[in-house]
């Protein structure tokens, strides 16, 4: 079938022919996507129940319009991700149930019981479950995918199905690029300007983030998720789910385990609004703190114990490589989290936690907040020791 952009009928003759549901089933369609680039349809059996949902890519960015075309192929590169991911963490990824290449289409799981971790975080609910999933998510696709955990020919090979240059290319862009400069990409608050100028001249930040973004361009450590942040993630207190890999590619490790705890970070920035009273505001700002240090104890503890299990060579196992290695990876993730704090707060897109809040003093305190913690990773990442530093900064930031 040739590409076409999917209506809520197509996406059910589709679903009948495929033989998802009885051809006289009566079943209703919605498309429910709130992402940037894709449309998500809701498809259930109104008689049993049973539900399924589509994503479909479009052949431009919906965020910017038709000016900005994007290439289909972003929807195989996310089933193949998605189906890599579920074989290392059966439990954390919706199941794909089918995906049509030619239509940009991948059939999956649905999970509409479970919501979007930006909301939850946004209400203040706490996920018990969640630091040990996503570490567990992490330590594993990261290390199975690495030289550490694979045959390195494998490897190579299967680098080459997720070179992912288009996406990459925002990436590059909108994260390491615009926010530095006086770009027609960002966009901001006014009330904002001065900070944002500051931010501009900064030649220490801007060599910083030169570092990471040759990170970003060069390393090929392992098959990241790419887009991880709180909108990627379907959480419920007792199950994690990741979602939406379309971004993913062979890069620095510490890309994806700093975009979890970036995306943490703003939600603590934005808890400024969100937090009713500064009770509150203390208890989940501590929580949030709390679940940064479990997520990154858990994943290296969890990465060492694969590493010395499953390691695939003996260079790897040299007295102090892994020590090295894991300091390194901890500084990048620092680094990487200060970066994906920054663009949020004045790049092209931005984040509910903190745009959201209606009132621009409160708002401003907020942003300001974001672009210190992430200013403060960004320049310290190179001369951090322990995780504790994220904890001070986010604490002297707020
Ligand atoms: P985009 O790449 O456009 O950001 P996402 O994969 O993030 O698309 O999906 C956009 C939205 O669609 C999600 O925020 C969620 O509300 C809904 N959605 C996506 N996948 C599922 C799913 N498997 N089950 C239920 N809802 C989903
Ligand atoms: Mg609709
Ligand atoms: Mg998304
Ligand atoms: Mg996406």
């Amino acid at each position: 079938m040739t590409y076409h952009a999917f209506t809520e009928a197509d996406a059910i003759a589709y679903a009948k022919k495929k033989g998802l549901f009885p051809e006289a089933a009566q079943v209703d369609s919605r498309e429910i996507g709130d992402g940037n680039l894709n449309l998500v349809f809701h498809l259930t059996d109104r008689d049993t129940g049973k539900s399924v949902i589509f994503k479909q890519a479009l052949p431009y960015a919906k965020v910017v319009g038709e000016s900005w075309p994007l290439t289909l192929d972003r929807a195989r590169i996310e089933s193949e991700a998605l189906i890599i991911q579920g074989k290392l963490c059966p439990g954390l990824v919706p199941e794909v149930y089918a995906n049509e290449p030619e239509l940009a289409l991948t059939v999956m799981e649905d999970l509409s019981d479970h919501v979007i971790m930006r909301k939850g975080l946004i209400e203040r609910t706490h996920y018990p479950k969640f630091a040990d999933d996503i570490s567990t998510f992490l330590a594993r696709t990261l290390f199975f995918t690495s030289d550490l955990g694979m045959n390195q020919q494998d490897k190579k090979l299967q680098q080459g199905r997720f070179i992912n240059p288009e996406l990459c290319k925002i990436t590059e862009d909108l994260i390491f690029d615009d926010p530095y400069t006086d770009s027609p990409n960002n966009s901001f608050d006014e009330h904002l300007r001065a900070e944002v100028e500051a931010l501009w001249r900064d030649e220490q930040l801007h060599f910083e983030v030169a570092i990471l973004r040759e990170g970003f361009l060069t390393r090929t450590q392992a098959l990241l998720h790419g887009d991880l942040h709180t909108g990627s993630i379907f959480v419920k207190p007792d199950s994690t789910k990741v979602i939406d890999p379309e971004f993913a590619y062979y890069g620095p490790m510490g890309f994806d385990v700093g975009a979890v705890i970036a995306n943490l970070l703003l939600n603590y920035a934005g808890q400024e609004h969100w937090s009713r009273t500064a009770e509150e505001r203390a208890d989940y700002r501590a929580y949030l703190l709390e679940t940064i240090e479990q997520i990154w104890t858990g994943f290296e503890a969890k990465f060492r114990a694969l590493w010395n299990e499953h390691g695939v060579d003996r260079m790897s196992r040299t007295p102090g490589y892994q020590d090295y290695y894991m300091k390194r990876l901890l500084q990048d993730t620092i680094g990487y989290a200060g970066c994906k704090m920054i663009r949020r707060v004045h790049g092209l897109a931005h984040v509910a936690d903190i745009d959201r809040i209606e009132d621009p003093a409160v708002r401003k305190r907020a942003q300001v907040i974001a672009l210190t913690i992430g200013s403060a990773l960004v320049k310290g990442n190179r001369s951090a020791e322990s995780i504790r530093f994220v904890i001070d900064e986010a604490v002297k930031g707020a």
